[in-house]
């Protein structure tokens, strides 16, 4: 495979899609893959809060793996204040920054528990003020638990919309931005499923799978031509 140049790698996308190549391009995700779901293993609000903010710097699969138990043990905010932060650290150690993770967790239940009533809120705000609770985590669980349009921008999600010119931007919030204003309201809640699943098994870091990927035709990558043939 050709080594991208240092220019294309700084500007990895020719130029941004026009609208109609982001609802294109959008479409054939959805086409590929219609039942897009989170891979976090979760029962309820409660249990989808606390594995958002056990996944961040982690895979869903490790932290699936620990919430096994978890849950099992501590399935509702009482119950996990009760366990406390030493067997909630027991049980997540496999997974990094499990300290702080743990500390978080039990605090964020008390505050559950002291200032909604043991509900995980629908608002920003109020989700953004708890312990280990930030945008990113806000809007997965507005999304996923509320169904609400945001737009969680994870690696993944970033990395796609710079090079693909579906939402090119320097930060993370820029790329969530233009995301929102870009991508049609109605496939926008979705859609944070879509391009997840899409980063993680095709658009891959390292090297993006163009020759199997179903939305080849509006993506604006440089280097998507060179990848257009799979490997022999
Ligand atoms: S896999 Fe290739 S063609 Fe598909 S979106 Fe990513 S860069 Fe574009």
């Amino acid at each position: 495979m050709p080594t991208p140049s240092a220019r294309t790698r700084a500007k990895p996308a020719r130029r941004a899609m026009t609208l109609a190549e982001v609802r294109a391009f959008i479409s054939l995700l959805a086409t590929a893959n219609p039942d897009a779901e989170s891979e976090l293993d979760f029962v309820d609000d409660y249990t989808l809060l606390v594995a958002v903010v056990l996944s961040a710097q982690a895979t869903d699969a490790s932290v699936n793996k620990a919430t096994v138990n978890l849950f099992r043990d501590a399935p509702t905010p009482q119950a996990m204040v009760d366990l406390g932060e030493e067997k909630v650290g027991a049980h997540i150690r496999t997974i990094g920054l499990w300290r702080t993770k743990a500390r978080n967790v039990v605090a964020l239940s008390r505050q559950l528990l002291d200032r909604f009533d043991g509900k995980v809120p629908h608002d920003r705000a109020a989700l953004e003020s708890l312990p280990g609770v930030g945008r990113k985590t806000a809007n997965v669980v507005m999304n996923v638990a509320f169904g609400d349009s945001t737009m969680a921008v994870d690696t993944h999600i970033f990395r796609i919309g710079n090079r693909t010119g579906l939402a090119p931007g320097a930060t993370v919030r820029a790329v969530e931005d233009q995301l929102v204003r870009r991508i049609p309201p109605d496939m926008l809640r979705p859609a944070h499923h879509w391009l997840i699943l899409h980063g993680r098994y095709v658009c891959k870091a390292r090297k993006p799978e163009c020759w199997r990927c179903p939305a080849f035709e509006p993506c604006q990558y440089r280097m998507k031509d060179e990848l257009r043939l799979a490997p022999a």
